[in-house]
């Protein structure tokens, strides 16, 4: 890499490298918290944590940061890491738990106390606010900061042992109340919570801070370079001091700004309300901006590495457009998808002058982009379908679809040529009926003649009928985290389903991991509860980027 494409994080491990800060090493970490399943936003701190430790040569530890025992779950932890595999990225034997250093945090704190940098404070949470201060005003001392020593070790050791009612008691640091950085003003190290925990069970009834977790766990697993995100920029210097205070291995936090995409929002919390109050079908609905949701709708590891990739790491914050992360998912899938056809609204078409009992097998290839995958046979005979807007009674100018007299090309078999329609007394139509030049196999005429259109079609008799889902933008905001209610802007279009489609016969055996392009249509995702009774496909992503126009 050049040293002009680098971004910032690497400037600083190269100049780390250069002073021996971290003896050449790098080791960095994805710290989730397992309250939720893992959405876009921490794609990309994946990808930079994982790719990061892989151009050093370095290491990259997964780690679930469960400090907060209410909001975790088991199934949150299986989730993140299906989720980190299918990125395809590997932690190895490193998978870690905060709660596994539960035991070394408390005597970390009891050494804090031994050193007078901590003490038990009796202020209710609500009262520990009020004398914070604010930005313009200094703090006031809690009347327990100067407890002594040996009252604070007896205080903190019966707090663990559960001999006080939540909130009646906590471990504070002894810093500043007049500090001009508000987080450095005596903060909350432990708080007593009589909780279950997901992996400890009833052994902790007082639970560690975020910030006096973190540093510790990075300094335990000897990570070099803590990767967060800018939110955590003001959070810096007690990460600092705890670790100073402590005199213990210390990591250098680093900050970058998240990832935000437009008509999307990206909050465990908010997402969790659209599970919870059943606006979506769980976490991997295809409209969720979960890594699940994006697996189920089709979407490819390849194309959201590509994005991030693309994305880059940055200082400052902004919202990416999110037709960029679909135009890299196209990109992958019009080189891997297999193309299929499939009809969504079918018309009946009867080929007039095709015999009866007559089924022959034309010659399609599976992927213009990769000969070699070869090419299939698709079904043809006299009763077909073809999708109901590619036929027009009354067409506009430059209509080169289907219409009375018109001829056009079915894609791979024949030119047709319509001439009738037959409707019912309300004057729907039921059926064209149409012919087929016998001459045009493999939808080539041998005479010069040509033809503007080429429809997608499939066989009455052979097809199969399936369910398929199109999904449109879950939100009608461009930036729904920042409106009022969420709520309110979710797109009551957002999911279309197609009852009556009809598919190409091969696409029931098609494994369920290929992607494929339903001619003309989009590509498309067989969905996790399709079965051979009932084939429902998702639409990854149209064509085109269709919002563009609008
Ligand atoms: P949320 O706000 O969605 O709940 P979080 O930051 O609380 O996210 P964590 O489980 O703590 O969720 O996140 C794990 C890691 O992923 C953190 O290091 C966090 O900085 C990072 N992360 C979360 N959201 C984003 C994002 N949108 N862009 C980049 N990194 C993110
Ligand atoms: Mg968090």
């Amino acid at each position: 890499m050049s040293e002009i494409s680098k971004n910032f994080i690497q400037k600083i491990i190269d100049d780390d490298n250069i002073s021996k800060k971290f003896d050449n090493k790098v080791h960095t970490r994805f710290p989730p918290e397992p309250n939720g399943y893992l959405h876009i936003g921490h794609a990309k701190s994946i990808c930079l944590n994982f790719n990061i430790a892989d151009e050093y040569n370095g290491k990259c530890n997964l780690r679930f940061d469960d400090t907060n025992p209410i909001a975790e779950e088991d199934e949150y932890v299986r989730s993140i890491q299906e989720d980190v595999k299918w990125l395809g990225f590997d932690w190895e034997n490193r998978m870690h738990f905060a709660s596994d250093y539960f035991q070394q945090m408390y005597e970390y704190a009891l050494q804090l106390i031994k050193n007078d940098d901590a003490y038990v404070c009796e202020l209710s949470p609500d009262k520990i606010k009020e004398t914070r201060g604010t930005l313009q005003k200094p703090g006031t001392d809690s009347p327990f900061r100067n407890r002594a020593r040996d009252e604070n070790i007896d205080l903190f050791q019966r707090m663990k042992s559960g001999e006080f009612e939540n909130g009646t008691k906590t471990l504070r640091a002894k810093i500043d109340m007049s500090h001009p950085n508000m987080n450095m003003r005596d903060p909350v190290i432990y708080r007593i919570l009589h909780a279950k925990h997901h992996r400890t069970g009833d052994n902790w009834c007082i639970y560690p801070m975020y910030d006096w977790a973190h540093g510790l766990e990075d300094s335990i697993e000897g990570i070099t370079h803590s990767l967060c995100s800018l939110e955590f920029e003001d959070h810096r210097p007690l990460y600092d001091w705890y670790l100073d205070k402590l005199d213990v291995y210390h990591p250098q936090q680093i900050e970058f700004a998240r990832l935000n995409l437009s008509y999307t929002i990206m909050s465990k919390r908010k997402l969790k309300i659209l599970v919870k109050e059943k606006y979506v079908n769980g976490w991997d609905d295809p409209r969720m901006p979960t890594i699940s949701g994006f697996r189920r709708r089709g979407y490819t590891p390849k194309a959201i590495r590509n994005f991030m990739d693309e994305v880059g790491v940055a200082k400052r914050d902004n919202v990416m457009d999110i037709a960029k992360l679909e135009s890299s998912l196209r990109v992958d899938l019009n080189k891997r998808s297999q193309r299929r056809m499939a009809v969504l609204n079918p018309l009946k078409v009867v080929i007039t002058n095709y015999p009866e009992e007559k089924e022959e097998y034309v010659v399609a290839k599976n992927n213009p982009e990769d000969e070699s995958v070869g090419t299939r046979k698709v079904p043809f005979s006299k009763i077909l379908y073809i999708e109901k807007e590619d036929f027009m009674e009354h067409p506009p100018k430059k209509f080169f679809r289907l219409t009375i007299g018109s001829e056009v090309r079915f894609k791979f078999a024949y030119f047709i040529t319509c001439n009738d329609m037959i409707k019912d007394e309300n004057g729907n139509i039921l059926e064209l009926h149409c012919t087929y030049d016998k001459d045009t196999l493999g939808g080539r005429s041998n005479d010069g003649r040509k033809v503007k259109g080429t429809l997608h079609w499939v066989s009455a008799k052979h097809s199969i009928p399936a369910k398929v889902m199109i999904y449109d933008r879950l939100f009608t905001s461009l930036n729904p985290d920042s409106e009022n209610s969420f709520i309110d802007f979710i797109n009551p279009e957002s999911l279309e389903i197609l009852e009556n489609c009809q598919l190409e016969p091969d696409l029931k055996t098609l494994e369920s991991e290929i992607p494929v392009q339903f001619e003309r249509l989009g590509y498309f995702f067989k969905d996790l509860n399709s079965t051979n009774e009932t084939l429902i496909f998702n639409r990854t992503v149209a064509l085109r980027d269709t919002w563009a126009k609008k």
